[in-house]
């Protein structure tokens, strides 16, 4: 990181999920890429649901065969109305056979994720890593220079601001966010218990917010618990065997007894969307461009999304000879990226909200809706393709990417 220092394609700011996916795909089409993110253990026990696509892109990286075996298939998805009202949704299965597919994805903790992700991201020679992080990102005209916490400098023509909720290249690039607080938590934690799953992810609706169990290899499922704020700091303090008897309650005890496994985490929600996708040589994935909250598992199968999009868009203007950081390149990005956020964060805003709502009117149209999607085969597919990707987007299905 001395003036000798080359000048990167592409640096990457960040190395969570989203970051170090965009990072490895961005080496693949041959962008001399640098990735600024600290080495650090996974720090919480979160699973992600991999919808669609998702496994398939991974396996195009050659990540998913290092992971797939800790991953549980997801071939059935459940929501129960469980708000105890007087007007209440009828419980609607989707199964992915109905759409032609073995499964709809597969539930893998974050922490093996991660690995499969760094050990891969470890052997690209075309990927250069930095175990540091980002103090200034500074974007000119003809390229961004990124100061290091260490000291150093390091120059790109394109910055990929994968670098979460707080993003420093998000705010270097002048975006705006739009920040909605919901006053609910996630409670994270994971179970094993004494009836087998099935590969049924099972969904409760709350009157405070949905309760999922998603499976996980073997009699083990991932819990996440949505509440508002107070409920889930109660529930969070729970020793082992209340929270085993809680969650079991929950559960209905469809998967018979339940133990809580140690380790649990807390995660205050909310929505945020900013407002451009791409600025100033700098072009957001991940959570620096979408934060949901964890209804419908959408999350980093965006972000997996916003990965594969800006690889994509990067790789071709370059092989056209263009600057992959050049106006009309971001432009390319932020037309790809939009429709698919902005869809779906209407869309997990409008179920959070008429789950909470107290209004009959709004509980009624709820239930009306999913008795129609429930009953009603055409829209229970469509609403099953549209949960996996978006339709304009819609490639292989993701059955051909088995553990
Ligand atoms: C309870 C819960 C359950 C969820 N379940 C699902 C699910 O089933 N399916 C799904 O698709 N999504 C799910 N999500 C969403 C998913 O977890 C997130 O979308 C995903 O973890 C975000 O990854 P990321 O890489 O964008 O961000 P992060 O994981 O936050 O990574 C950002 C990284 O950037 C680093 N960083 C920050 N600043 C700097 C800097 N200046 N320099 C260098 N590095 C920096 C940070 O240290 C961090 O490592 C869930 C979310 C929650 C809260």
């Amino acid at each position: 990181m001395t003036d000798a220092s080359p000048i990167y394609d592409a640096i990457v700011v960040g190395g969570g999920p989203a970051g170090l996916t965009a990072a490895i795909a961005l080496a693949e089409t041959g962008a001399k890429t640098a990735l600024l993110a600290r080495r650090a253990p996974y720090g919480d026990n979160r699973t992600t649901a991999l919808l669609g696509a998702s496994t398939d892109l991974l396996e195009r990286l050659d990540v998913w065969r290092r992971c797939a075996g800790q991953a549980a298939a997801l071939q059935t998805m459940r929501l129960v109305d469980d708000t105890g009202r007087l007007i209440r949704a009828p419980e609607v299965r989707f199964s992915s056979q109905e759409i032609g597919l073995d499964q709809f994805g597969f539930n893998i903790a974050n922490r093996a994720l991660m690995a499969a992700l760094e050990e891969r991201a470890a052997e690209l020679s075309g990927l250069t890593r930095f175990d540091d992080e980002a103090v200034a990102v500074d974007p000119q005209d003809a390229s961004v220079s990124i100061h290091t916490n260490a000291g150093g400098t390091l120059t790109a023509r394109l910055v990929i601001g994968a670098d979460g909720r707080q993003s420093l290249s998000r705010d270097a690039a002048g975006i705006d966010v739009k920040r909605r607080d919901l006053h609910q938590s996630a409670l994270t934690f994971n179970i094993a218990h004494s009836r087998p799953h099935k590969n049924i992810s099972t969904e409760f609706h709350t009157p405070q917010g949905p309760c999922v169990f998603v499976p996980l290899p073997g009699n083990r499922c991932s819990v996440v618990w949505v509440s508002a704020a107070k409920e889930a700091q109660r529930l969070m303090a729970l020793g082992d065997d209340d929270l085993s008897e809680a969650a079991e309650k929950q559960s209905h005890s469809i998967l018979g007894s339940v133990r809580v496994e140690p380790g649990r985490n807390l995660f205050p929600l909310s929505i945020e969307s900013p407002g451009q996708f791409a600025s100033h040589r700098v072009a957001l994935v991940g959570e620096s461009a979408h934060v949901l909250p964890p209804i419908g598992a959408q999350g980093l199968n965006m972000g997996l999304r916003d990965a594969a999009d800006i690889a994509d868009i990067v790789g071709q203007a370059m092989s056209l000879g263009e600057d992959p950081g050049a106006p009309q390149v971001l432009a390319r990005y932020q037309s790809a990226r939009r429709p698919d956020v902005a869809s779906r964060v209407f869309a997990i805003d409008l179920a959070n909200r008429s789950l909470l709502s107290d209004f009959v009117g709004v509980q009624s149209l709820r239930a009306a809706g999913l008795h129609l999607v429930g009953s009603f085969g055409p829209l229970r597919r469509l609403a099953m393709r549209e949960g996996l990707a978006p339709s304009w987007r819609r490639g292989a299905p993701s059955s051909a990417a088995k553990p």
